[in-house]
């Protein structure tokens, strides 16, 4: 059965142009409960830990630098099917891409400020909140 957890984060380009309010109300009116919600300038080393998995890939050192070049907002979020609903709300990785009405779409700037993060699987959306809200209990 598909889990009811999944991590977001509202990435810095989108909490510096001023979306985190709209995109906070587009994740409620689609049906997510906020289990646990921060603002944060994460360091790099922070930052470079949570995209860990991407270390190969060509774009993780400017991922990196992207990442902690401003505030951005972490949340847990719980809904039925959460993470492959929630990846379905925000559209491709590339906002080129992104079907019109998905977060992405409307907010994102490029394929790397693409405005939002969502989980990829139910094992990494429990690993991606406890790496963002250790304390959690519920999780
Ligand atoms: P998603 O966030 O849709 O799961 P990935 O996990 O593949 O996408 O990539 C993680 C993040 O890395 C993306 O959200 C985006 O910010 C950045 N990214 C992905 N692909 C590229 C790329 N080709 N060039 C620059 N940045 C990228
Ligand atoms: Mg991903």
């Amino acid at each position: 059965m598909a889990g009811n957890i999944t991590l977001t984060i509202i990435k810095p380009d989108a909490v510096a142009a001023g979306h985190t309010g709209k995109i906070i109300d587009h994740i409620i009116q689609a049906g997510y409960q906020v289990l646990a919600m921060k603002l944060m300038h994460q360091s790099p080393e922070t930052a470079g830990k949570f995209y860990e998995v991407h270390k190969e890939r060509p774009f993780y050192g400017d991922l990196v630098k992207f990442m902690s070049s401003g505030p951005c907002v972490p949340m847990v979020l719980k809904k039925d099917n959460a993470v492959e609903d929630f990846r379905k709300l925000i559209g491709a990785t590339n906002p080129a891409n992104a079907e019109d009405g998905t977060i992405r779409k409307l907010y994102a700037q490029s394929i790397e400020a693409n405005a939002v993060h969502g989980s990829d699987s139910d094992e990494n959306a429990h690993r991606e909140a406890h790496f963002y809200f250790s304390d959690l209990e519920i999780l």
